[in-house]
Parts: structure tokens; C-alpha cells; sequence
């Protein structure tokens, strides 16, 4: 009995923690588990970035030279990803962050699509693709991730 008891603590402790870092809005299909499913809910663009990896042409995206405060979350799942406090101007002609809003997390992966090594980032959540990380940014991070606009949804503050 005191087992389960500890069992059903540790998972209520756990399934605290993932809401408390999962907003209600913005989600666009909390059910959707195939690119079937996410073709039904993203625009084209949408979905050749989260679910095939394509990156959206530079200066072109709704975001790259976006100025306001807020959160830009996971355009698939709401989850909040980069918060415009690490947002900075690269020149790339893409969203640019040094880091990744503290508590949540991308996970990271290297892929060679363009003939050298690159570190892919996803969110961590759904597993939507949202760009790539580079060693070439600011302090204090030293790290530039370079994320398409169409991954994300912007929420002013
Ligand atoms: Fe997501």
C-alpha cells in the first residue's frame, strides 16, 4: 500500500511538472500522432518545416525581424520554446535566440542534409523540426539558434 501510495505521488509530482511547462493555448492538435494528422491542422508551409525538416527562405518569415516582448511557442504543440528576451539580430534573416526559455527544453541531433554536420533542434514535446543550432552566437551562451518562423507562434506579452 505505502508503495503505491509513493508511486502515485512521484507520478502526480511529474505530471505537474510537464503541465506547469505546457500552456493551454496555441495547441493546433493535441491529438494529431502521424504527419497525416498534422497535414490536417498546419498550412503547407507549417508542415514541410515541423514534419519534413524544410527550412523557409530567409528575411521571408513572420518572425526574423519581429521586435515586440513575449513567448514564441511551438506552432504545433504550444510549447513555450524562446522567449524574445533572448531574441537578437543576426543578420541571418531568421528568428534568432542565444538560448531556450528556462525549465523547457529542445532536443538536439546531428543531421548532414547539406553535405556537412549541423545540430538539428526539435521540440522536445511533440518533436516538431524547428531548425539548428549554432557555436557562433552571443554571450552568454555563445549559441545561435536559428529557428524558422513557421515553427513557431508568437505571443505578445
Ligand atoms: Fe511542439
Amino acid at each position: 500500500m505505502k508503495t503505491i501510495l509513493n508511486s502515485s505521488i512521484i507520478v502526480l509530482f511529474f505530471s505537474l511538472t510537464a503541465c506547469s511547462q505546457t500552456p493551454a493555448p496555441a495547441v493546433k492538435n493535441p491529438t494529431a500522432s502521424s504527419k497525416e494528422d498534422w497535414k490536417k491542422v498546419l498550412t503547407p508551409e507549417q508542415y514541410a518545416v515541423t514534419c519534413e525538416g524544410s527550412t523557409e527562405r530567409a528575411f521571408t518569415g513572420k518572425y526574423w525581424n519581429n521586435h515586440e516582448d513575449g513567448m514564441y511557442k511551438c506552432v504545433r504543440c504550444g510549447y513555450q520554446l524562446f522567449s524574445s528576451e533572448t531574441k537578437y539580430d543576426s543578420g541571418s534573416g531568421w528568428p534568432s535566440f542565444y538560448d531556450v526559455v528556462p525549465g523547457s527544453k529542445v532536443s538536439k541531433s546531428t543531421d548532414n542534409e547539406i553535405g556537412y554536420p549541423r545540430t538539428e533542434v526539435k521540440c522536445a514535446k511533440c518533436g516538431a523540426h524547428l531548425g539548428h543550432v549554432f557555436e557562433d552566437g552571443p554571450n552568454p551562451t555563445g549559441l545561435r539558434y536559428c529557428i524558422n518562423s513557421a515553427a513557431l507562434d508568437f505571443e505578445k506579452k
